[in-house]
């Protein structure tokens, strides 16, 4: 166990209407991994009318349908700007699907009703007429390989100034936004990503990204998941659509 007795907080948002595809599972493999390494870590669930924790190091947040974005809209209006003062800070962030949509200025629906967003992230969201499911594969500069899952009718367009995660899409769709063909976008240690899966479990190099914004000391690797994951990827980069 290391010397460093704190508690590393994940501050996991919204699962009970946020977490359709499984998208809490990164929270539960962020806290494995930091204990892997020797250090403690503990998951909250903020829900609806509960209190935002005054501190907390990661956080994630998943995503579901429409209607649940609906829903939580007013009460994610209120905890916006303390969270996104901590993406400013170089808080890390992990927002997937609707709430990667939430995280940017605005998600429309289909309806043409705009929910509106916390402007975490320099993008908008507009629904499109069908939905885009299926394995997704992407390229990234910085992190390599992504291999995920996308359901989502959402195209997301990002600003001159936002950098997209991932730079190619070599199976599937992503952002959806054709000019560009890129998947999610990243801002400081903060990130947004249609990557179901849940993403980190076939991710490691996006987990200890994560991990090491706020563990300063060097990650040592973790042989004994990362040969599972490494098979995991092997068998995901051959599916197809
Ligand atoms: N409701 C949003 C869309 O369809 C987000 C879907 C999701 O979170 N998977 O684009």
């Amino acid at each position: 166990m290391n010397s460093d007795s704190r508690i590393y907080k994940i501050l996991n948002l919204y699962p009970e209407k946020m977490n359709m595809y499984g998208d809490t599972g990164n929270a539960i493999i962020l806290k494995k991994r930091i204990e892997l390494r020797g250090y403690k870590a503990e998951i909250i669930d903020y829900n609806i009318g509960d209190n935002l924790p005054s501190q907390f190091d990661i956080l994630t947040t998943g995503g579901g349908m429409d209607s649940s974005q609906a829903e939580l809209a007013a009460d994610l209006q209120k905890i916006g700007p303390s969270i996104k003062k901590f993406a400013d800070n170089g808080g890390a962030i992990l927002a997937i699907c609707g709430m990667y949509q939430l995280f940017g200025k605005y998600f429309q629906t289909r309806k043409g009703e705009k929910i509106p967003g916390i402007g975490v992230f320099n993008i908008w969201t507009e629904a499109g007429d069908k939905r885009i499911i299926g394995n997704i594969i992407t390229e990234s500069e910085r992190f390599g390989k992504l291999i995920g899952y996308e359901n989502h009718s959402g195209k997301t367009y990002l600003e001159k100034n936002a950098h997209p995660l991932a730079e190619q899409v070599t199976l599937g769709i992503g952002n959806g936004d054709l000019a560009h063909k890129t998947e999610g976008v990243i801002y400081k240690n903060s990130i947004g990503t249609y990557l179901h899966g849940p993403l980190l479990a076939k991710n490691p190099q996006i987990s200890d990204f994560l991990i090491q914004s706020v563990i300063s000391k060097e990650l040592s690797p973790i042989k004994s998941i990362d040969q599972i994951t490494i098979k995991a990827r092997n068998v995901a980069s051959k599916l197809s659509r």
